[in-house]
């Protein structure tokens, strides 16, 4: 799973308007019995998952001899050959480039050049220059290898416009031709996922109200984009795809300068305006659109550097359907095979394994595909199952994938992601993101009654998780989802299993001490790859094909392709 950092710098760029109705969790109602709604072949399949199976998958793809699975590396290449392997030995069919498992994925670092690049505020009464690293990070420029600006900051609050929900911070000001600053984050008077997606999309809606410029600094209680914690990670530079002509996708060429400032120097950008800093933070928190004015201009020079390009690939297999007009359409498995590579010590240790992030997910998705190849009689509809590559780097190999399919991008009907579900305790209860935004509700349902799985609501809507994998890259397609989580019942009154997850994320998540030896939970992991089975075979049973609900947020901006009727 990517980091809210990386998620906030993913750039969408989508310009669609929104007239979205935010639609309710609705639960169908069933009246067949569980069993009934599972062919008997189907229900054999299940009863023959293998925990073993999956712990192994695991213990091999976080072995250390991996090196952490980074793109681009040696590591990243066994993970890959042993993925095809096991696709080879199930039975399924090559589905990547040019009858191979693998599909390239052109990748390209870009970094700013610390020492020619700079930031000053000027104001009639002098220059302050600022110290990069210290008092702001600059995002490198993907267009330019030097890019000037020279503006008036105007202060917009949030930088949201959200139509739907009545809030607009642009309102009644005219930014064009000028630098935009704002607070990260977006008001919390918002729902979880409209808040995750207008969070992330600042910077097209700042250059579809003509700004030159972008600025942002997080509120004083907000401690996850603290300037030591980001400029470091700056330095690693930022990837993108590239297409065919060899050009980024996802870019503003409209910005020619990007920063973000520490806490204190957010401040002092504040000095002489109508309304202090801490006037701005109380509007914030009382979620009400705002924008003024700055006494001051910003002038930033950024020079990138761009190079060390990487040939990322994901790895594609497929179940050819059975039924002779459905077997063109596919449900799609997505898990991610990359990890961090190797990075900073931490106790010693600076191989970053990813055995929860995201072995496991490959691994599961790998007992799946050994579930379907079991079937006397594979389903209607085709299964294909991919391995993605740099999703630590910001969803890049699916979201290259969901951009250009291996098979028609119209006949992709579902997508089911799997990304460090959290199996540390018997899984009775499971969080479905996506499932509230299709059809896709039902056959969740129908699989989690069959498994005797509870369906709860998300318990941490502030982690914004419906954004953060794979499975958004194909929401941004159109392409219904479904993200299946544990829940956090874990049948123990002595164990919370919210905080046992919490805690998890804090200490572990994206460290080097995410490695097999935690205490998994083998029969949780089983019972996902059941549910994922399950989900993944009525949808490609089911002789229509899954819909957007009616008004639903991400269906009204995103789901532009031909639905079937129900
Ligand atoms: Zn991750």
């Amino acid at each position: 799973m990517i980091s809210t950092f990386s998620l906030r710098r993913l750039a969408f760029h989508q310009h669609i308007p929104l007239v979205a109705i935010l639609s309710l969790l609705t639960t169908p109602v069933w009246s067949q019995s569980a069993s009934e709604a599972i062919p008997a072949e189907a229900q054999k399949a299940v009863a023959a998952v293998r925990p073993e199976a999956i712990r192994a998958h695991m213990r091999f793809l976080a072995d250390d001899a991996l090196e952490g699975r980074k793109p681009g590396t040696r590591g990243y290449k066994l993970a890959a050959n042993y993925v095809i392997a096991q696709f080879e030995a199930l039975g399924l069919q090559p589905a990547g480039d040019n009858n191979t498992y693998l599909q390239r994925v052109p990748l390209r670092r870009w970094q700013v050049r610390e020492t020619g690049s700079s930031l000053a505020i000027r104001r009639k009464t002098g220059t302050q220059n600022l110290k990069l690293g210290t008092n702001y990070i600059l995002s490198p420029n993907l267009n330019k290898a030097v890019s000037d600006v020279d503006a008036p900051v105007i202060f917009v609050g949030y930088g949201v416009t959200a139509p739907e929900l009545g809030y607009d911070d642009y309102r009644g000001i005219d930014v064009r031709g000028k630098i935009v600053a704002y607070f990260n984050g977006a008001p919390t008077s918002f729902p979880s996922n409209p808040r995750a997606y207008y969070t992330s999309s600042k910077p097209e809606n700042a250059v579809a109200h003509g700004a030159v410029g972008v600025i942002s600094f997080s509120l004083p209680n907000d401690v996850r984009m603290r300037m030591e914690a980001a400029a470091p990670r700056a330095r690693q530079g930022v990837y993108r795809w590239t297409d065919a002509d060899g050009k980024p996708q996802r870019t503003f060429p409209e910005l020619a300068g990007v920063a973000s400032l520490g806490d204190s120097t957010a401040r002092t950008l504040f000095a002489g305006a109508t309304r202090t800093f801490e006037d701005a933070v109380t509007a914030a928190h009382k979620n009400t659109p705002q924008a003024f004015p700055l006494t001051c201009s910003v002038q930033m020079h950024t020079e990138t550097e761009s190079g060390g390009d990487i040939a990322g690939y994901n790895v594609v297999g497929v179940l050819p359907g059975t039924d002779p007009t459905l077997k063109h359409e596919y449900v799609v498995y997505v898990s991610h095979l990359d990890h961090l590579g190797i990075g900073r010590p931490v106790k010693g240790d600076s191989i970053y394994n990813g055995a929860h992030d995201n072995a496991s997910g490959v691994a599961i998705n790998l007992e799946a595909a050994r579930l379907y190849a079991s079937l006397p009689q594979k389903p209607r509809r085709s299964i294909l199952f991919v391995g993605v590559t740099g999703e630590e780097m910001g969803l890049l190999g699916s979201d290259y994938f969901a951009s250009n399919p291996t098979v028609p991008k119209d006949k992709i009907v579902a997508n089911l992601c799997l990304d460090m579900p959290f199996f540390f305790h018997p899984l009775i209860d499971i969080v479905p993101y996506g499932a509230e935004h299709s059809s896709l509700a039902r056959e969740v349902n129908t699989a989690a009654n069959f498994l005797g799985v509870k369906v709860s609501k998300d318990p941490m809507p502030e982690q914004t998780v419906f954004m953060r994998s794979d499975h958004f890259s194909f929401v941004r397609q159109g392409i219904p989802a479904i993200y299946i989580k544990s829940g956090t019942q874990t049948g123990n009154p002595n164990l919370d299993g919210l905080k046992l997850n919490l805690d998890w994320r804090a200490t572990i998540y994206h460290s080097p001490q995410d490695e097999i030896d935690q205490p998994f939970d083998f029969n949780a992991a089983a019972k996902h790859v059941q549910l994922q089975f399950l989900i993944g075979y009525l949808t490609a049973q089911n002789a229509a094909r899954p819909v957007w609900n009616k008004g639903d947020f991400f269906g009204t901006k995103f789901g532009s392709q031909p639905a079937t009727k129900q």
